[in-house]
C-alpha cells in the first residue's frame, strides 16, 4: 500500500485548501475537461517526453471502491485509457531503456501492489484481454497465507493473498513478478539488520518459487520518508535493477532507475478522465 498521505491527498493536492470547491458538479466538469483533453490528442502530447508508471492495489467486485479498490470495470477503464495515450510496455523494458539511455518517451507501464488474490483472478484476465504487460510487486511473506495486513483490519471481509502456483501462472503469462519485501517493513525506518534479513528472505522465496531472480523492486508504503539512503544501498547490493517509490510524479527518461516515481491510482481519481484533467493541466509533477 501506499504511503497514508499518498491516499488521501493525491489528485487533489492542490484543492487541499479548497474542500468547499470540491463538489460532484466540479469533479464532473473536470472529468468533462479531461475528456476532452484526451480527445484532442492533449495528452499524448504533453507527456511525449515523459515516462509514466502508474501504481494499483486491488481490483475487484467483491467489496466497495476505496483507496485500494477499483472495480473490475473501473480498471479496465482505466487500462483503455492508458493504451490510447500511451505507449505500454514493462517496468522492465523501462529500466533497461533509462541504464541504455533508449526512447522512452510517451511510454507508460502499469504495476499492482501487495500480491492480493483479486490481481490473479480479475486484473490479470483484463489486462490479458487488453494485450497489456503488467508488474506485480508482491509481499513475499503473505502469499499462500491468511495474514491480515495492519490496514486491512477493518475490513469485513479479507480479499486474500495470492499463492505461489498464482503467481508461476503469472509469470508464465508473460506477467512479471516484482519484490515488495517479505514483511512490508518500512525502509525508512528499519535498522540495517532488519532491512537486509526482509531482502534476503524474499528475494530467495522469489528466486526459489519462481526459478529466477526477480529484479524489480518498489519500496512498502512509497513515500519519501519511507526508504532511506542506507536503505536504497541495500537495495542496490540485493541485486535489483531498480527501485520505484510511489507519492506520485512522472519521470524523464533519464531518470535513474532507483529513483523513479509512480503515480498511484488512488482516491481522488474517480475515473480516467479525472486523472485526464491533471495529467493535462500539468498537476503531476515531474521528478
Ligand atoms: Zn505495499
Amino acid at each position: 500500500m501506499p504511503e497514508a498521505g499518498a491516499l488521501v491527498t493525491y489528485g487533489n493536492v492542490r484543492n487541499s485548501k479548497h474542500s468547499v470547491m470540491r463538489t460532484p458538479i466540479r469533479k464532473r466538469i473536470k472529468g468533462a475537461i479531461g475528456r476532452v483533453a484526451g480527445s484532442t490528442g492533449m495528452l499524448t502530447w504533453r507527456y511525449r517526453s515523459k515516462m509514466l508508471i502508474v501504481a494499483f492495489h486491488r481490483v475487484s467486485d467483491a467489496m466497495p471502491e476505496d483507496h485500494l479498490t477499483h472495480s473490475s470495470a473501473k480498471f479496465e477503464e482505466y487500462c483503455k485509457f492508458f493504451r490510447t495515450h500511451f505507449r505500454v510496455i514493462p517496468l522492465a523494458e523501462q529500466v533497461a531503456g533509462c541504464a541504455a539511455a533508449n526512447d522512452l518517451r510517451g511510454t507508460l507501464s502499469i504495476t499492482l501492489d501487495d500480491g492480493y488474490r483479486d490481481n490473479f483472478e480479475v486484473a490479470a484476465p483484463i489486462l490479458r484481454k487488453l494485450n497489456l504487460p503488467a508488474t506485480f510487486f508482491v509481499i513475499t511473506g503473505f502469499i499462500g497465507t491468511q495474514s491480515v495486513a495492519p490496514w486491512d483490519r477493518q475490513l469485513p471481509q479479507q480479499p486474500g493473498w495470492m499463492d505461489w502456483d498464482q503467481l508461476r501462472s503469472l509469470a508464465s503469462q508473460g506477467f512479471d513478478i516484482g519484490c515488495h519485501t517479505d514483511s512490508h517493513i518500512d525502509l525508512g525506518t528499519a535498522d540495517e539488520r532488519t532491512v537486509r534479513t526482509d531482502l534476503e528472505v524474499s528475494t530467495r522465496k522469489l528466486h526459489e518459487q519462481l526459478g529466477r531472480p526477480a529484479r524489480l523492486f518498489a519500496y512498502p508504503f512509497g513515500g519519501r520518508k519511507n526508504i532511506s539512503a542506507r536503505s536504497l544501498n541495500l537495495v542496490r547490493e540485493a541485486g535489483f535493477s531498480c527501485c520505484v517509490s510511489s507519492y506520485g510524479g512522472v519521470n524523464l527518461p533519464t531518470t535513474s532507475p532507483f529513483e523513479l516515481n509512480r503515480i498511484p491510482i488512488a482516491r481522488g481519481y474517480e475515473t480516467p478522465d479525472r486523472l485526464g484533467f491533471d495529467m493535462a493541466f500539468g498537476r503531476i509533477r515531474t521528478v
